[in-house]
């Protein structure tokens, strides 16, 4: 049977440790705040904020939430945002995506001083992860590379393969493992023979948003294989991109869905959180 990657354990774990950081900061007179905005009632968007929220009390950082009307104007929120920039008070600013589709996401996502960007989405936040300096990183990825690591899988010298290569998982998942010194390659709806190019993956990352799609086929015998996908199947269960009962078989290590990757996001949101303290 392969290892089973405790997303569960390990999130707990890092949050811990966030927690005592946001300890020591208060003990010299810092205290950590992230303001979260949602505008319009996204029932799924609310509960990542309700986590979110949750999150900061367990490691004793601030939170201020701004829950914003959906027919709120793109002005009204980039005030808002330019606002929570020039508040010493608050550490991190992060806006819940999908924003209604009056609003021009990646302009608002400009207007995020990058040194409060906890989210890791602004292009200079980007731009550093490319050349290997230091910056936020988004928090999906980054949670991936810490599953990885605590989990004492070596990324160096391994053929890593993303499949999906989104703004927000694949490219900045791609940019962390090379980082890591992995070989790289990215996948994506236009790749030709998407199962021979999986099957060369020591690591392989599905980041595909398709539901089970990925079944042993993909997989090279003895791969970790990290699942990103989060969807809900006929019968309302959670499921991952990858056919779990298919893969974990062959595989030498993998994220169950839930309790995989999906806790990693807000854990390593509150590690940006805390971090952002001393730049
Ligand atoms: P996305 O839809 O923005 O990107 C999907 C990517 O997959 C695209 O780059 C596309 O080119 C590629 N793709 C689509 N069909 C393909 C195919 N047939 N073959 C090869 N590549 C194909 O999605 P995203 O935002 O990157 O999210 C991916 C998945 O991860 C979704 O299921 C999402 O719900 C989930 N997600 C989970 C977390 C978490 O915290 N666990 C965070 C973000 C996203």
């Amino acid at each position: 049977m392969p290892q089973i990657i405790d997303g569960k354990a390990i999130s707990a774990q890092i949050k811990d440790e966030v927690k005592e950081r946001v300890a020591e900061l208060a003990a010299q007179g810092k205290k950590v705040c992230l303001a979260v905005i949602q505008v319009g009632n996204d029932p799924a968007s609310s509960v990542y904020v309700g986590n979110k929220k949750k999150a900061c009390a367990y490691v004793g950082m601030e939170s201020l939430a701004y829950e914003l009307a959906e027919e709120t104007t793109q002005e009204a929120l980039l005030d808002l945002i330019r606002e929570l920039n020039a508040k010493e008070e608050v550490n991190g600013i992060l806006v819940q995506l999908p924003l209604p589709k009056h609003i021009d996401e990646d302009e608002v996502i400009r207007a995020i001083d990058p040194k409060k960007d906890v989210d890791g989405f602004h292009p200079q936040s980007v731009g550093a992860l490319c050349i290997g300096q230091p910056g936020f990183v988004s928090c999906t990825p980054a949670g991936i590379i810490q599953l990885l690591k605590r989990s004492g899988i070596e990324i160096a010298g391994k053929e890593c393969v993303v499949i999906g290569r989104s703004n927000i998982v694949g490219k900045p998942m791609a940019l962390l493992l090379l980082r890591e010194n992995g070989t790289v390659t990215v996948c994506h709806s236009r790749t030709k023979d998407l199962k021979e190019v999986t099957k060369r993956a020591d690591i392989l990352v599905a980041a595909v948003g398709k539901p089970k799609m990925i079944t042993r086929e993909y997989v090279k015998e003895g791969a970790v294989v990290i699942d990103v996908g989060i969807h809900r199947n006929e019968n309302n269960k959670l499921c991952g991109d990858v056919d779990y009962e298919d893969v974990a078989p062959v595989c030498s290590a993998i994220t169950p869905v839930p309790g995989g990757v999906g806790p990693m996001t807000i854990a390593m949101l509150m590690y940006n959180c805390a971090n952002s303290v001393s730049r």
